[in-house]
């Protein structure tokens, strides 16, 4: 965790936003969440490092919420267990498969794809209508190996912007996206003007899972959100927003 500060101070940036993994319980076995003492150890830890670079860069306690239906008591337990930062609302389940996953990539093959796009847009618009997540975490993610159905979905993606606009949520510009196989942005640039027009405020992420990884292609982001119209970004802190001039790329 000190290793992604530094790296956030070496970037540049005025703030870190910590978001693990949450341990929501999930329909696989494989360990991809944090167990509950390790999340106890984490906010320990964030807490400790908020102290001591007090002076040099912010660090914000976020935690990221896998979105499983019949998990809807534990997710609100575990929201409430501390006072976040954020909470970011994200869907890593089509039911039990976990589709981002490249262990699973071969359910893709038998798919349908269409199908899998529609349901899980369906589980992001509910995850918006429960009303506990302040971000939503990689809006189209379902897109990151690179299939695309092949018709028309875009009234399920009216659907989730409706209900994102609706629950009063900020979108993040997710950078991973570029560096995964589909190597597109989240969301799309047309999903962004979809909430754009609906008046939905962004902020930036770069879904870090390596300390080098800390704010990449910010500055293309940036480009990205000025050329559909923003010119602020939020910031968070005890799961208040904050509107803030969009820096200037570069
Ligand atoms: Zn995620």
């Amino acid at each position: 965790m000190r290793a992604y500060v530094e790296a956030g101070i070496a970037a540049g940036l005025s703030e870190v936003g910590f978001s693990v993994h949450m341990p929501v319980p999930i329909p696989i076995a494989e360990k991809i969440n944090l167990d509950e003492g390790e999340f106890r150890m984490y906010i320990e830890k964030a807490r400790c490092l908020r102290q001591e670079y007090n002076d040099r860069i912010g660090v914000l306690i976020g935690g990221e919420f896998d979105y499983i239906p019949d998990q809807l008591p534990q997710i609100e337990r575990l929201a409430n267990a501390f006072d976040f930062d954020f909470r970011v609302g994200s869907v890593h389940f089509i039911d039990d498969w976990n589709f981002d996953n490249p262990g699973y990539l071969h359910r893709w093959e038998t798919a349908d794809v269409e199908a899998a796009f529609r349901r899980y847009y369906h589980l992001m618009a509910e995850m918006a209508e429960t009303g506990l997540f302040d971000i939503v975490g990689h809006f189209d993610l379902v897109k990151k190996f690179g299939h695309r159905p092949d018709r028309d979905v875009s009234d399920a993606i009216a659907e989730v912007a409706r209900a994102v606009a609706d629950a009063g949520m900020t979108v993040e510009i997710n950078t991973a996206g570029w560096s995964k196989p589909v190597g597109e942005q989240y969301p799309s640039e047309e999903i962004l003007r979809l909430l754009y027009d609906l008046g939905v405020p962004i902020c930036l992420g770069s879904d870090a899972h390596a300390p080098g990884q800390v704010g990449r292609d910010f500055d293309r982001a940036i480009s990205l959100a000025r050329r559909v119209g923003w010119s602020a970004v939020n910031r968070f802190s005890q799961r208040r927003t904050f509107a803030e001039p969009l820096p200037a790329a570069g």
